[in-house]
């Protein structure tokens, strides 16, 4: 069983060490990240510029390959032969964030394995549920091995192949945790601010400001089920048709002329 890791925070990211090294209990793992954090940064595909490879090594001697790519060039690359044994699995995080609702269109760590899925190969992102404003390091402990449960079931209970399974899961010791709860995507509310600064040239500038998203806690979506404690799974796929207005705009009946 071959697992490719990735991350968007970056090869030295925690959550990577945690999940590689919680993930090799069930089969080769391969590291294959970005050389600094993408977080946010949607599903990128470099195609105007080289992209360059480092070998380094994680700080538990796990040697890694360094992209100066987005986290979907480091899967684009692994799979195009980049790694020469075939990738049976994708699994991208762990993300120090949730990864909920809305967020998924941006999310990196989420991106990720949206590239593992379109190249055929089951994919799982893993993300934590940490509190936004929590400082120093984050126990990935609980988390790795909830991806790790969900990898391994996914081992044993092959999906269509264009479904990625995003998990979830709540900053919680392991005894506080509800159990797993299978979801659909929620509804996110960002609360983005526009801030206008100015230079020292007197040039204004621009950040997107503003306090952290929240999101309607309804049962059964990923966003009620994190926060009513259990590890959230969602899977997603790829289509993004919205299959229910294909009739309705059928209707419109447009014509060329
Ligand atoms: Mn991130």
């Amino acid at each position: 069983m071959h697992i490719v890791v990735t991350n968007d925070d970056g090869v030295f990211a925690p959550g990577l060490l945690a999940l590689a090294a919680a993930l090799k209990r069930l089969g080769k793992v391969s590291v294959v990240a970005p050389d600094h954090n993408w977080s946010a940064s949607g599903h990128v595909k470099t195609l105007h510029r080289p992209l360059r490879v480092k070998e380094v090594e994680l700080e538990d001697g796990t040697p890694a390959l360094a992209c100066d790519g987005a986290p979907s060039d480091c899967i684009a690359l692994a799979a195009l032969g980049l790694l020469p044994e075939p990738i049976d699995f994708v699994v991208s995080g762990i993300n120090p964030n949730a990864n909920l609702g809305h967020d998924l269109t941006y999310s990196g760590t989420v991106t990720a394995a949206m590239e593992g899925a379109i190249w055929g190969i089951p994919s799982v992102a893993v993300s934590v549920d940490a509190p936004e404003y929590h400082r120093g390091p984050l126990d990935y402990t609980v988390s790795a091995e909830m991806g790790c449960r969900v990898v391994e079931k996914l081992m044993h209970n092959p999906i269509s192949p264009d479904v990625l399974l995003n998990v979830n899961v709540p900053y919680l010791p392991a005894d506080q945790l509800k159990g797993f709860a299978i979801t659909r995507q929620g509804l996110r509310i960002y609360r983005d601010e526009l801030v206008k600064r100015e230079d020292p040239r007197g040039r204004a500038y621009y950040w997107i400001g503003g306090e952290p998203p929240t999101g309607v806690k309804e049962d059964g979506t990923d966003i009620g089920e994190v926060s009513n404690g259990y590890v959230s799974v969602t899977p997603i796929q790829l289509d993004l048709t919205a299959h229910k207005m294909i009739s309705d705009l059928k209707k419109w009946d447009l014509q060329l002329q």
